[in-house]
């Protein structure tokens, strides 16, 4: 099979390769999943959408890809760090919940929101939980080839033994001896590890810890970076294509996925490492911690302080794809706005297509333009080129109706098909009329809220019960603190 040459950016190598799949037709992809503890924000959204479009496109040149994005239920420790609470259980005390409750509720969440944005199912979502039997397979071989040692019912992997024989920072371009001043854990809780660079596989459980299990070594959890060797190997082979995840993984996570895999035995796992840059909020990456995130309903709404308006789904993801994504984005009204009508004037050319009739020749190559668009994603999957592209088709497409040029029936079937092919198929984008049913359910919400407000103050507890059950109906909370009423979706 012929498929043309494709260039991607390789963050182990630090540049641009041709990509050449292990097992052509056949690419095999692993993307870093969520931790379902909590609501995904704008900037987690921004990284698994780099990865659609990459999926997208490995399809529509003809590859047929093995996606697989795992859920993280279990392992991933506050602060990723090897030691204190598991994020998911901390969330369930906070919630007086069962753990599995919260990886219930915030993967469906998860499901609702990368739908919304349009965003492609992998074709495998392996969960951490349900890889146990796995993950203490895959520690008894690091064992074994003595990179791994049991401290007090843990299990590190020995960082200094791997180090004599390969190269741990090989991704991330950290030196050993530099790491030590940035481990911060070093200083707090460290003491079980040999060395401070050592990072936990199996972790012991305290007796409050609800989701734990058996194991040669007492009972306990499995380790956070251990899941994604296992899962990509067990799905994917000991190497496979392409491995993806935000830059923010680069170290350690990504690190001590290609110890543990050349320390389990096997080869480097993985031929091209691809990372996502940041979303930032004024220079400052977006996370959850910093409080500088969003929500998707919040932009949707417009909810957030920092928001003017709502933005519809598809306005952010057009946001999203005017920047390469290894560049850094930085959240803005000014941006958003101006992707909203960018996108609307994209969309719009679809109408105006209609409304062409062919006539005996073309008077402008029609192939060549949309070779430009092909171009530009097989360089490092280069979306704001391939939108320019694309802005500089819909040029044509006007001048088409005024008059100004003319276009052959053949060309014109063509001309269509490829704007689509381009925009529904490869950039993933939609029609929407959404975003203004969003702003009309936050509105009447909110009247329902003020109506709720009033017959409380009138002390008629019937009609405020009323307003409060039916919403809950619908999927809708309502939340009280001391001087607001918010809303969400359950
Ligand atoms: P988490 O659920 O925290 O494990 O993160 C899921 C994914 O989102 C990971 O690949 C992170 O690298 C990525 N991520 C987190 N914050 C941001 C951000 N501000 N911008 C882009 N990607 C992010
Ligand atoms: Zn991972």
């Amino acid at each position: 099979m012929n498929i043309p040459s494709l260039y991607i950016y390789n963050s182990l190598s630090r540049k641009k390769e041709l990509f050449v799949p292990i097992n052509a037709p056949f690419v095999s992809m692993y993307v870093c999943g969520p931790t379902v503890y909590n609501e995904a924000h704008l900037g987690n959204i921004r990284t698994f959408l780099t990865f659609d479009i990459v999926f997208r496109y490995l399809t529509h040149l003809k590859y047929k890809v093995r996606y697989v994005r795992n859920i993280t239920d279990v392992g991933h420790l506050v602060d990723d760090v090897d030691f204190g609470e598991d994020k998911i259980e901390k969330r369930a005390k906070l919630e007086k919940v069962e753990p599995m409750e919260i990886v219930q509720k915030y993967t469906n969440n998860f499901h609702t929101t990368t739908q919304l944005f349009n965003l492609l199912n992998p074709s495998i979502e392996p969960t951490a939980t349900g890889h146990i039997v796995e993950q203490i397979d895959y520690i008894k071989k690091i064992i074994e080839n003595g990179y791994a040692y049991e401290t007090n019912g843990s299990v590190y992997f020995d960082v200094k033994k791997y180090a004599e024989k390969f190269n741990y920072g090989e991704l991330s371009g950290r030196k050993i001896d530099e790491l030590l001043e940035q481990t911060r854990e070093n200083l707090e809780g460290g003491n079980e590890k040999r060395f401070f660079a050592d990072f936990a596989i199996w972790k012991k459980a305290s007796p409050e810890t609800i989701m734990k299990w058996n194991s040669p070594w007492g009972e306990g959890v499995p380790g956070w970076h251990l899941e994604c060797s296992v899962m990509s190997t067990k799905y994917l082979g000991q190497q496979f294509d392409i491995h993806g995840g935000g830059m923010d993984l680069k170290f350690p996570h990504h690190e001590c996925e290609i110890a543990q895999s050349v320390g389990s035995g096997g080869p480097q796992p993985v031929k091209i490492w691809m990372h996502s840059n940041m979303l930032t909020v004024n220079g400052t990456k977006m996370s959850k911690s910093l409080g500088n995130s969003f929500l998707p309903i919040e932009l949707i709404t417009g909810s957030h302080p920092l928001l003017e308006k709502g933005y519809s789904p598809m306005t952010v993801r057009f946001f999203f794809l005017q920047a390469q994504y290894r560049s850094t984005v930085d959240f803005s009204n000014e941006a958003l706005q101006a992707s909203e009508k960018g996108l609307n004037r994209l969309l719009s050319s679809f109408s105006t297509l209609e409304k062409i009739n062919p006539s005996a020749e073309s008077t402008f190559n029609i192939q060549a333009l949309f070779e430009k668009c092909e171009d530009s994603m097989r360089d490092d999957f280069n979306t704001p080129v391939t939108i320019a592209n694309l802005f500089e088709i819909t040029k044509y497409i006007n001048l088409l109706k005024e008059g100004k040029h003319t276009i052959s029936k053949v060309d014109l079937d063509f001309l269509k098909d490829q704007y689509s092919l381009f925009i529904y198929n490869i950039l993933g984008l939609k029609e929407e009329n959404e975003s203004s049913n969003s702003e009309l359910t936050n509105n009447l919400i909110q009247i329902l809220i003020q109506l709720r407000n009033q017959s409380k103050q009138n002390k008629d507890y019937s009609t405020s019960d009323l307003i409060r059950n039916e919403l809950n109906k619908l999927n809708i909370s309502l939340k009280d603190s001391k001087d607001e009423t918010t809303w969400e979706f359950n």
